[in-house]
């Protein structure tokens, strides 16, 4: 079968009219790839069964697609002409992509110097209107929310309901990629909290099954781990980068819910995970992904997660191109040669 998208694909389970226009561009149906060696290296002969769900496949990069394609199908079907987000990059460049196809107008809010160049050259690139405040994705939020009680301007972050709906169609991939059951656990980093919540609608809804759910927040940016807003987050991980999550009460029920976790894990953890990725299974994400693993990492070593026999999926939430000036300055700049044969051998044999 043709793949054309998740709203096609999942449509006896979305609310939407029969008469919508359908905005797409094919996303979802990401792999869902093994990871015996980084297994092998987080829990060394436990047998744990563990899955990457590489959603830096999707359209422009990241998970955010799922949502967009939803809001930005209900926001034409409503009547809108144009759309506003604050965003840490992600979700503005995807509204930015699906704002294009539809022909609307499209604001994104983003925090000042705070934001992936890999991100920005997409807003950028796909015509978006980029408003850089000096402020926090917080404070992006806050404008906003406001903005649209008034002005005619559709709000497409993940406080917009169909966002979620879209979301949500990740879980029934991967209980279906699993042969028609839901994981043991479910890991994933945790910014605004919508997708932890899409995923455990997704969950439910579908009924193959129910995960425990474990999220990460980067140290810096915890908010739901300490119970109060971080006024000032601050982590290497900038998708995660927020203080006050629009979603927080559902990410406490679903954690509730799921009998889950959710940890603080620091950036130089979230580091190791992304580098783990990377060298041990050939997957390069942008930091921010790499958290769900961190996370996982943190509860077998503390002994509060028994990953013996378990089948365990973290989300990887966007791909590692988002995020270019991050990759460059955790490694070794590279070797410089004379274009010269003996030199590459000399190179070759050094010690
Ligand atoms: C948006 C985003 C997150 C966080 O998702 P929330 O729904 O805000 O919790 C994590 N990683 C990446 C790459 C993102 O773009």
């Amino acid at each position: 079968m043709i793949w054309r998208g998740v709203l096609h694909e999942y449509r006896a389970y979305l609310p939407f009219a029969d008469n919508v226009q359908i905005v797409t561009l094919n996303e979802g149906n990401t792999p869902l790839i093994a990871a015996p060696r980084l297994a092998q290296a987080l829990a060394p002969g436990a047998g744990m069964k563990l899955y990457l769900k590489y959603e830096g496949l999707n359209p422009t990069g990241s998970f955010k697609d799922r949502g967009m394609t939803a809001a930005i199908t209900q926001a034409v079907h409503e009547g809108a002409r144009a759309v506003i987000c604050a965003s840490t990059g992600n979700t503005a460049a995807s509204a930015a992509a699906y704002a294009a196809r539809a022909s609307l107008r499209c604001l994104v809010l983003v925090p000042e110097g705070k934001i992936a160049l890999g991100k920005l050259a997409a807003c950028l690139a796909y015509g978006a209107e980029v408003i850089s405040i000096a402020g926090s994705f917080d404070d992006g939020l806050a404008m906003v929310r406001e903005i649209v009680q008034r002005q005619p301007i559709a709000l497409v972050n993940s406080i917009n309901p169909w966002r979620l709906e879209g979301q949500k169609t990740g879980a029934f991939e991967i209980c279906d990629q699993l042969g028609g059951r839901a994981p043991d656990w479910h890991c994933l980093p945790v910014g605004n909290a919508g997708n932890i919540t899409a995923y455990w609608m997704g969950y439910k809804q579908y009924n193959r099954g129910l995960p425990r759910l474990l999220g990460g927040q980067a140290a810096g940016a915890a908010p739901i781990v300490y119970g109060r807003v971080i006024e000032q987050p601050e982590t290497i991980a900038t998708a995660i980068r927020i203080g006050n999550p629009a979603r927080w009460q559902q990410a406490l029920d679903a954690l509730d819910e799921s009998d889950g976790q959710i940890t603080a894990v620091s950036d130089a953890d979230i580091l190791a995970a992304w580098r783990q990725l990377a060298h041990l299974e050939g997957v390069f994400v942008e930091p921010a992904s790499a958290a769900g693993v961190a996370a996982l990492r943190q509860q077998i070593a503390a002994a509060q997660l028994d990953p013996q026999d378990k089948t365990i999926v973290c989300v990887l939430t966007g791909h590692g191109l988002k995020d270019p000036d991050a990759a460059i300055a955790q490694a070794a700049p590279p070797h410089l040669l004379p274009a010269q044969t003996a030199a590459l051998e000399a190179y070759l044999l050094r010690k």
